[in-house]
């Protein structure tokens, strides 16, 4: 079974980005494109891992991940944080919402799997694009 990543996204060339990079590996890819959104497809689908831009139109990241962190069934899902907010307090903010990883802006698509793999079951192998 390919693991679910749901990236929850507002700016389409991040959104593009990342599900591309994703992909190759062999990820299966769920994108948002607003809080709501996300909450409800992170009901749908229970993904095995969510990543989660915090500028976002409306309902902000941060109270997006205390929501996700709010549903049972989706206790144990890691959120991470992907943000360009880079002032000092962020991250604990992140942390204190239920995030368990932070990457920061702009998306180096050479290091970005080795992110978000921690994230990921040991058992996963990724494809060789
Ligand atoms: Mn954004």
């Amino acid at each position: 079974m390919k693991p679910k990543v749901l990236i929850i996204e507002d700016n389409e060339q991040n959104l593009s980005l990342v599900t591309f990079l994703l992909e190759r590996y062999g990820l299966e890819i769920i994108p948002a494109r607003t809080g709501p959104q996300g909450l409800a497809m992170a009901v749908h689908v229970r993904p095995d891992l969510i990543l989660l831009d915090i500028q976002l139109p409306g309902m902000d990241g941060y109270e997006v991940a205390r929501q996700l962190k709010s549903i049972p069934s989706l206790v144990d899902v890691p959120i991470v944080a992907v943000t360009s907010y880079a002032m000092e307090g962020d991250r604990d903010k992140g942390f204190a919402a239920g995030c368990v990883g932070y990457i920061e802006k702009p998306i180096n698509p050479k290091t970005f799997l080795d992110e978000i793999r921690p994230f990921l079951s040991a058992d996963w192998e990724p494809q060789i694009p």
